[in-house]
């Protein structure tokens, strides 16, 4: 996803990390960082930035763009070495801009420690007032650098037992990858809220969010970090040590929904079939008489196809999307966005045209959007437009790492479904159940958050 269509929960952030045996070549490891974080674009397209240890001293190289614009290849010839950690951001705590850009680089008593974070941490004020008291000051608002001052507060320890008692401090979402001069750690908060896997790279090791990194490079999936768990790498392997345990996990299901790569797997279930079969489960909970099943391209269509195949309504690409639009840089305002649509999206008049049509997308946050493409399927001649949206309400902010837009502009938490009908103009419109998107994902409705639905937050969060 190069670009995002409309208002969507903002995806937050992706990690990569690479310890490389023996490398042919001293850049081997910063372009294996480069394509795995170009594997993750769609995670963050804000900033990215690479963290590179030659054995002696971390180097970096950050900026404000896409993978593309910030990492060129004159840069990736200056950062040598075999341990690389990478991050791609959209701005979820702190404020926008390169101060705050990831990886970060420490220095600390024992050395250097390079951080990239994905997530957000739900006791940062109560940590920042912890650590201010012993002296810590801040340079930015991130968790990164919150991390980076609680390791550094237990540095006499060996760097096992200060990440031990730093997983016992933190509270939230996090996926962390840290490397040091000779190590990489890959770090999963108690509850696996945010993901992180692990594979192998031709007998080395990779850390990444999502198992679609690991594809591009060429590496083999090994498994899903457990939540709770610490990996250190050096050059004597892995070593893994089960520091918290959960009496449950709390695995994203947003993920699901929309923001992981559909051919990514993440705690052991595929990202492309878990949205085939939400829209399943949404064909069986909807019964509307219609033409053809559409989606709104691309975050909707698996789950259109999946509505298709249950319901025997055949698909269609009543929607097209303008694939080389890059990112605006235009104003969010109202008459903006809806620029921002049309130049991204096209009703084919020739599909739609006379047309009663069900249009499938993952989910909707403030409407405007899904207002103006029911507008614009009606305009190119659309008989009916019934929207059939493969997830529930969605009602709640997220405190874990995902930019959801404040309460108030999520217009689930303001209007029931009929008002939402109305304001969006569809003939009809029907949310999945939570019942029903727990059935589509397997059935176990205790392995997941899904707070943004239901309001229940499985991590407390400070007020
Ligand atoms: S609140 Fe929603 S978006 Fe946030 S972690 Fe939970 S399921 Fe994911």
């Amino acid at each position: 996803m190069p670009y995002e269509i409309g208002d969507k929960f903002k995806d937050e952030c992706g990690v990569f990390g690479v310890f490389l045996n023996e490398p042919e070549d001293e850049t081997d490891a910063a372009s294996t960082a480069f394509y795995g974080l170009y594997a993750l674009q769609h995670r963050g397209q804000e900033s990215a930035g690479i963290a590179v240890s030659n054995g002696h001293k971390i180097n970096l190289h950050k900026g404000m763009g896409l993978v593309t614009d910030v990492i060129k290849p004159d840069i990736i010839k200056q950062l040598k070495g075999n341990i690389a950690v990478a991050h791609v951001r959209y701005s979820t705590t702190g404020e926008s801009g390169i101060v705050n850009a990831q990886p970060m680089v420490f220095h600390y008593l024992q050395g250097m420690l390079g951080i990239a974070h994905n997530g957000n941490l739900t006791n940062t004020i109560e940590l920042r007032k912890q650590l201010a008291t012993y002296g810590s000051v801040f340079q930015t608002t991130t968790d990164t650098e919150l991390v980076a001052n609680l390791l550094a507060r237990y540095s006499q320890d060996k760097l096992e037992d200060g990440l031990t008692k730093c997983m016992i401090d933190l509270k939230g979402a996090f996926a962390l990858i840290i490397i040091t001069e000779d190590r990489m750690v890959g770090v999963r908060d108690q509850m696996g809220i945010r993901p992180l896997c692990l594979g192998d790279y031709e007998g080395s090791y990779v850390l990444a969010s999502e198992s679609a990194a690991l594809d591009t490079i060429g590496a083999k999936f090994i498994r899903d970090m457990k939540p709770g768990e610490i990996v250190i790498i050096d050059k004597n392997g892995l070593k893994s040590s089960q520091v918290v345990n959960s009496p449950r996990c709390a695995h994203c299901v947003f993920e699901y929904i929309y923001f992981a790569r559909p051919d990514s797997t993440l705690d052991g279930i595929n990202v492309y079939q878990a949205r085939r079969e939400l829209g399943k489960q949404l064909a069986r909970e909807c019964n509307i008489d219609a033409d053809m099943v559409i989606s709104v391209p691309d975050s909707g269509t698996a789950a259109a196809l999946g509505y298709g195949e249950e319901s025997g309504l055949p698909f269609q690409d009543g929607l097209m999307k303008n694939r080389y639009v890059g990112r605006t840089f235009i104003q969010p305002t109202q008459s903006m966005r809806e620029l921002s649509v049309r130049l991204k999206l096209n009703a084919v008049g020739k599909i739609v045209s006379g047309k009663k049509l069900i249009m499938v997308d993952d989910s909707i946050v403030r409407g405007t959007t899904s207002k103006q493409i029911v507008q614009m399927l009606r305009d190119a001649g659309a008989k009916e437009v019934h929207m059939a949206v493969s997830s529930p309400p969605t009602s709640y902010p997220c405190y874990y790492g995902i930019d959801t837009s404040r309460r108030e502009e999520l217009i689930a938490s303001k209007l029931g479904v009929e008002e939402i009908r109305q304001f969006i103009g569809a003939d009809s419109l029907n949310y999945l159940s939570r019942e029903g998107m727990f059935k589509a994902l397997g059935g176990n409705s205790e392995k997941y958050c899904d707070a943004c639905f239901s309001g229940f937050y499985p991590v407390g969060v400070e007020s």
